[in-house]
């Protein structure tokens, strides 16, 4: 590999010397003697510092952490240290926030199909926020808070009617999907009547998410035209003015030197320019604007280390490397035609770069890492090899398919290795059997 990386997608401490790669002062030879491959490995300087970015260019706002993205004790300690607010979507991730000891004035709870198990779990902790998404929530978590004697705020999750694919948006009248209440319908104007008139809700505000992995400001500027229009809506049916508004996560990240992501700081001086000029038209006070990035932070702090098993030419079609790990931790490539770069980073190499495609080692010919990567025509069983930006929904995803147990994550800083999620073993896989 060359000793250039590209800080785009390479995490902040990577380092190169002689081909051997380091991530917080810590040499990738020695995590995978020491914690074993396919690994996950965390540069803790790089999740700290997007954090701070984060909370930076929002001061004065709430910036919640997508805890989907990537989840687990030390993560939530880490948002709770650098004064971010993490959003949850599921019991599971609410109880390791509460077992992290998370401050549950700075959660708020998602989900289109949240339990009542689920509702009574989150009022119990006391989350400050839920975000609720259909009217038998509406209804549903008016009960659950009606048995606890207690008055819950409530964002309402709107569908703006933009929805953003990578490079493009489509905005459409009829929102075809699963999340929220559609604004053009109308049914967001009814459900905050309902809210309203539901003495043990508080509506704090109104929420949209317009998808995942965008590089410019255009929808969310869309999205933000449109629901001040419904802050707008909600002041002339109601006489509220709601103090909230809350425009969801996906600011895109590079996974190759292809991505040009936006940086934080001129996204939030963009939307708030622009949520100004939107409100003063409309004479209306300028409410809270929140945030709920994933991917943008947890995603390029993380580099997935492989080792080489085979190399298997196949003469005038392709040269397959295949790799210890696969759609069990990195299920993205399957799922979405997910696109990654990957480099040999043990050791320095004079040979010519191939095009090659990396695999893993799962019973499907759709199971791989990395589509057409030129890497060191050497490469041979052993090489170590990395795939960076495979911080935000790797381990979050990662199954056991095959009954392969999954990869440890492996937190760097400072020339120090820590493991902050342990490797899963056959006696781990074996646990939920029941013997017949
Ligand atoms: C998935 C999701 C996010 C985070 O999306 P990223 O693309 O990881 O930033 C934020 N908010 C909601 C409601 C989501 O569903």
């Amino acid at each position: 590999m060359s000793a250039r990386l590209d800080p785009a997608v390479w995490p902040l401490t990577a380092r190169v010397d002689d081909g051997l790669l380091s991530v917080g002062g810590v040499r990738v030879d020695d995590l995978a003697r020491e914690f074993g491959t396919p690994a996950y490995v965390l540069d803790e300087d790089d999740f700290r510092t997007r954090c701070r970015a984060w909370r930076g260019a929002f001061d004065g706002g709430d910036v919640y952490y997508a805890g989907k993205s990537f989840l687990c004790l030390a993560v939530v300690r880490w948002l709770a240290e650098e004064g971010l607010s993490l959003d949850v979507c599921s019991g599971g991730e609410l109880a390791v926030a509460r077992a992290a000891g998370f401050p549950a004035d700075r959660l708020i709870f998602h989900g289109n199909n949240k339990s009542v198990a689920e509702l009574e779990a989150a009022l119990d902790f006391g989350v400050a926020r839920v975000a609720v998404d259909s009217f038998e929530e509406i209804d549903r978590l008016g009960r659950v808070a009606a048995a606890v004697r207690r008055r819950q705020r409530v964002l309402l999750r709107v569908t703006p009617g933009v929805e953003a694919h990578t490079h493009e948006y489509v905005s459409t009248g009829q929102e075809d999907q699963k999340f929220g209440f559609s604004l053009a319908s109308g049914a967001a104007l009814k459900a905050v009547s309902r809210v309203l008139a539901t003495p043990s809700l508080a509506l704090a505000g109104v929420h949209a998410h317009i998808g995942s992995q965008i590089f410019d400001t255009a929808g969310y500027g869309l999205a933000l035209h449109r629901m001040v229009g419904l802050l707008r809506a909600v002041r002339d049916a109601h006489g509220v003015e709601l103090a909230e508004l809350d425009l969801g996560g996906g600011l895109g990240i590079a996974y190759t030197s292809q991505d040009a992501p936006l940086a934080v700081a001129e996204a939030a001086t963009r939307l708030r320019v622009l949520l100004d000029k939107e409100c003063s038209e409309v004479s209306l006070p300028v409410p809270r604007l929140a945030v709920e990035p994933g991917r943008a932070i947890s995603g390029p702090t993380t580099v997935t280390l492989y080792e080489v098993g085979t190399v298997k030419h196949l003469p005038g079609l392709r040269t397959y490397v295949s790799v210890d790990g696969g759609m069990s931790d990195n299920i993205r490539p399957a799922l979405y035609g997910a696109r990654y770069t990957a480099a040999l980073v043990s050791r320095h190499s004079d040979a010519a770069q191939q095009v090659v495609t990396v695999v893993g080692k799962h019973c499907e010919s759709g199971d791989v890492v990395v589509h057409d990567v030129a890497l060191p025509a050497d490469l041979r069983p052993g090489d170590l090899v990395a795939v960076p930006a495979s911080g935000a929904y790797h381990r979050s995803m990662a199954n056991n398919y095959n009954h392969v147990p999954r990869p440890p994550v492996v937190a760097v800083r400072d020339g120090t290795a820590r493991v902050i999620v342990r490797r899963e073993t056959l006696e781990d896989l074996l646990r939920l059997d029941v013997e017949p």
